[in-house]
């Protein structure tokens, strides 16, 4: 029996061991480090900005980012119900809930109609706030996610932040290297969060880095990371938080930082072969390429146009019998019972993307035997249904 291929991998075949003995030898091993600043200088390079603020993980850096943001306890923050649930985790860790919307099918991202259409017809000024009326609770941000790194339509995004006065925090967790429009993430939202978990692009074992177009808003969430803490005699101005990442972390993450964009194009020649050939097999359709999007293409793989035709439970498990591991992807935020009972638009899209995608390998070191493979055995299944 052959060895499984797996999903998604981290390529740590760099400068990673030398960096990490640099710390061990330098003794900078905590959350101050000459390889945080280097990280977070690179980061907000790559995403197109001055600013980047290191986090011990993703999650923790989108709880921070609402938090510089203004999100309150009792609030109300917009996002898409297709989405790792940690994106509606950070609304809950600032005691707000989400209001989740869906994606539209020719992107898998926030849904700008259903977004007009949700404030303009769901919401009311009160006091000066746009108020979410059935609940009451004030509308404090707008969380759109970068799906599988394909960026969301923030040029409308943006107008209808700005129209209703609310910041952007996108969560573009798998995003980096992505682009809209021709340009880099950082400058299409207050605050933009990279994750650096073991199974993104780039990762730094684990982390989180914070940055965005809103320099106060960053200055903010940097204080707030390391405890709040106001000079070096223990004074604290607020409630922080310890978020900081390590310099071990970062070790690493620099090391992979020298290699993004070499991993990028792997991801892109990787979903591209995929698309090629099996994109034309029946009742196969490919992930969305919106005209605005040059994705980072973090995840690869097939939508099952057909289920009743080809169920996509008993081909991902074929395909996991031959040895290739092919996953069902995010189950959507409203059907997780912690947030079965928060407001929602009707999600149709999500729940119908859940149940047809079938995410195939796409390690940055995926040989092409190994994709060869992996072409063969979803043709060969499909033609035999
Ligand atoms: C990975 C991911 C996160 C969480 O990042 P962690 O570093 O694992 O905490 C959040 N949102 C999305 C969309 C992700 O893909």
């Amino acid at each position: 029996m052959r060895e499984l291929i797996q999903q998604a991998v981290p390529n740590v075949s760099g400068r990673e061991a030398q960096n990490l003995m640099e710390c061990i030898r330098s003794g900078y091993v905590s959350s101050v480090g000459p390889f945080v600043t280097e990280f977070e200088q690179r980061v907000a390079a790559a995403a197109g900005v001055e600013h980047g603020v290191a986090t011990n993980s993703g999650t923790t850096g989108l709880h921070l980012a609402l938090v510089a943001a203004g999100v309150c306890r009792d609030d109300i923050v917009i996002i898409p119900s297709f989405t790792f649930i940690a994106t509606a985790n950070a609304v809950s860790h600032c005691c707000a809930v989400p209001w989740l919307i869906d994606i539209d099918e020719s992107s898998w991202t926030l849904s700008v109609s259903m977004l007009e259409k949700c404030l303009a017809c769901e919401t009311e000024k009160r006091n000066g706030h746009w108020v979410h009326t059935a609940t009451g609770r004030r509308v404090a941000a707008i969380m759109p996610v970068h799906t599988l790194g394909s960026p969301a339509d923030m040029g409308p995004i943006s107008d209808l932040a700005r129209t209703y006065g609310l910041p952007v925090v996108a969560d573009a967790a798998a995003a980096l290297g992505a682009t809209y429009r021709g340009e880099k993430l950082g400058p299409f939202s207050e605050l933009t969060v990279f994750s650096f978990n073991g199974n993104k692009t780039i990762t730094a074992g684990g982390g989180g880095i914070v940055t965005g177009r809103d320099s106060e808003l960053l200055a903010l969430a940097r204080h707030l990371s390391t405890t709040a803490r106001v000079g070096d005699e223990y004074h604290h101005d607020r409630v922080g938080f310890n978020y900081r990442m390590t310099n071990l972390q970062a070790a690493v993450g620099c090391a992979q930082m020298e290699r993004l964009d070499e991993f990028v194009s792997s991801k892109r020649r990787i979903a591209a072969r995929y698309n090629d050939s099996l994109g034309q097999l029946p009742c196969i359709g490919t992930f969305p390429a919106p005209t605005w999007s040059n994705s980072a293409c973090w995840l690869s793989g097939i939508v099952i146009q057909d289920p009743h035709r080809i169920d996509p439970n008993s081909l991902r498990s074929r395909l996991r019998e031959r040895g290739i591991s092919a996953r069902q992807f995010w189950k959507p935020v409203h059907l997780q019972p912690p947030y079965r009972d928060v407001p929602r638009a009707v999600l149709p899209v999500s729940e119908s993307i859940w149940q047809r995608i079938v995410i195939l390998p796409c390690s940055t070191d995926l040989s092409v035997e190994q994709q060869d493979y992996v072409v063969e055995t979803v043709t060969d299944l499909i033609n035999r249904v």
